[in-house]
């Protein structure tokens, strides 16, 4: 089926779904007003981009039981607890590539500080194989002003020294209807979401995507 297209057409989409475990889900440890809502739209664009031969990457919190990051949060997703593991409804398969973050002692709040099990790394497989290679990074889950804007910042830096560099293109993709917000102070969550958009990403909801033609 034919769709209009409002996009350049990416050679290689790869979608990021951040930190959608159960301790940020609502009944979690520290729990995201309404987190559970994240992972509908992300399943959708998973789906589309295995569609797509794309590559999709989840990301997830795997702490030590002691950290100096628990002196800032409550007590969450401890490495191996049910805590720790991704919402039950998020359509991980056997191709996803699952990122562990904070791993140490450190925050981990990007996902460019995780590694999968053979030591990948965001910035490795979104980066263009040529340098006339287009691909378009699709990034949602929890939480909008924590781990997902780091997530979003790094890859829109990353996608300026690409460009810079002329070693291809990256587009990135925030998608704000699969994103929710800490918002420990107001307004937190839009402030966030002002900074993505400042550093170049381009803030979409998973319908426009869709109906866009980008999927
Ligand atoms: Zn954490």
């Amino acid at each position: 089926m034919e769709r209009t297209t409002n996009y350049t057409h990416p050679d290689r989409i790869v979608t990021i779904a951040v930190d959608v475990q159960n301790d940020f889900l609502p009944g979690g440890s520290l729990a995201v007003t309404n987190g559970n809502e994240v992972t509908t739209p992300l399943n959708r664009i998973m789906d589309l981009t295995r569609d797509f031969d794309g590559t999709v990457v989840a990301t997830r919190d795997w702490h030590p039981a002691n950290t100096p990051h628990f002196d800032k949060w409550p007590v969450h997703c401890v490495a191996d607890t049910k805590g720790a593991a991704f919402d039950d409804a998020l359509r991980i398969d056997a191709n996803t590539i699952i990122l562990d973050k904070g791993t140490g002692q450190t925050d981990g709040y990007s996902g460019f500080d995780g590694r999968g099990p053979n030591g990948e790394t965001i910035e490795q497989i979104i980066t263009p194989r040529t340098t006339r290679e287009r691909v378009a990074v699709l990034i949602g889950g929890l939480a909008t002003d924590y781990c997902v804007r780091a997530t979003v910042l790094d890859a829109a830096e990353l996608a300026r020294k690409i460009a810079a560099a002329r070693q291809g293109i990256v587009d990135v993709y925030a998608l704000t209807d699969a994103m929710r917000g800490v918002d420990l102070q107001p307004g937190d969550s839009q402030k966030a979401l002002a900074e993505m958009q400042a550093a170049g990403a381009e803030l979409v909801t998973t319908d426009f995507i869709i109906t866009g033609g980008l999927l």
